[in-house]
C-alpha cells in the first residue's frame, strides 16, 4: 500500500491518486473481479433466496465465467475497452436483471477512461457520474429502494467528497456499510419489491455483489504503482 503517496494535481480541490494501469493490471484486475463474484456465489444466491428468486449468484456466475474464458482476448485491451468488453459479456451472458445493469455500469465506465489506462480521482468520479445515470434510467430506480444502487451511490458520494486518506480503505468501508444498511430498507424494485414489509430484514444481493466487485477494484489498485 502507498497510501502516503498521493499527487495533488493543479486546478482541483481533490487529491488525486495516478495510476497507470498496463495490459498485466488490466488482466488482474478483472480477473479478481470476475473470481470474487464466482467465489460468492453461493452467498449471493442465498441473500437472492430470501427475498428474490434465488439466481444472484448463478446469474452473475455465468456472465463470470464467461469473462473468464476471454480473459486472453479481454485481459489484452486498453484498460477502458477491456471494461467495454466485460460489460458486453455480462450483457450477452445474465439473463436477470442484474446483467444489463452490471453490464451497463462495466460499457459506461470504460468509456471514460482513456487508452493510456491512466485513472486518477477525478476520472473515476466522472465515469462513476455517467455510469449511475445510466443505471438509474435504465432500472428507473433511484437511491434508497434496496438495490445495487444503494452500494453505488454512496461509494461515488464518498470517491467525490474524501479529503483525507487512506482514500482507498475508507472506499472500502463505506461500501460495507451501504450493503450492511440495505438490510433494514424496504425493496421497491426488482423482484424484492413484491415481498413488501417481507423484504426488510435481508441485505439486497446486489447491493452485496456491488460491495464485493467494489472493495476487489480497491484492494486490486491499492497494491497498483502510481505513476
Ligand atoms: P433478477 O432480479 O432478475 O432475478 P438478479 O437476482 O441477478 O436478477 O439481481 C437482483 C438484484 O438486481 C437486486 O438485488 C438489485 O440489487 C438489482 N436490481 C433489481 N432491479 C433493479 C433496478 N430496477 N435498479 C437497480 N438494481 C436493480
Ligand atoms: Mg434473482
Amino acid at each position: 500500500m502507498r497510501q502516503g503517496n498521493f499527487s495533488p494535481l493543479k486546478g482541483y480541490d481533490l487529491e488525486y491518486r495516478v495510476i497507470a494501469a498496463n495490459d498485466q493490471t488490466t488482466r488482474e484486475l478483472i480477473e479478481a473481479i470476475a473470481r470474487v463474484v464466482i467465489q460468492h456465489a453461493d452467498e449471493l444466491t442465498d441473500l437472492d433466496r430470501a427475498i428474490g428468486d434465488g439466481d444472484h449468484g448463478v446469474n452473475l456466475t455465468r456472465g463470470f465465467a464467461a469473462v473468464l474464458e476471454r480473459l486472453d482476448t479481454i485481459g489484452d485491451l486498453p484498460l477502458g475497452q477491456a471494461l467495454g468488453e466485460v460489460g458486453t459479456t455480462l450483457i450477452r451472458f445474465i439473463g436477470g436483471a442484474s446483467g444489463p445493469l452490471y453490464g451497463k455500469l462495466f460499457v459506461t465506465v470504460g468509456k471514460y477512461i482513456d487508452d493510456a489506462g491512466v485513472l486518477t480521482q477525478q476520472t473515476l468520479v466522472v465515469a462513476g457520474e455517467h455510469a449511475i445515470r445510466v443505471l438509474m434510467a435504465l432500472g428507473r430506480a433511484d437511491v434508497g429502494q434496496k438495490t445495487m444502487l444503494d452500494v453505488l451511490v454512496p461509494v461515488l458520494e464518498e470517491l467525490r467528497t474524501i479529503r483525507a486518506e487512506p482514500v482507498l480503505p475508507r472506499i472500502r468501508q463505506r461500501a460495507n456499510a451501504a450493503a450492511l444498511a440495505t438490510v433494514p430498507m424496504l425493496a421497491l424494485k426488482g423482484r424484492a419489491a413484491y415481498l413488501g414489509e417481507r423484504s426488510q430484514g435481508h441485505m439486497d444481493p446486489g447491493a452485496r455483489s456491488s460491495e464485493l466487485i467494489l472493495a476487489t477494484v480497491c484492494r486490486h489498485l491499492e497494491g497498483m504503482p502510481l505513476v
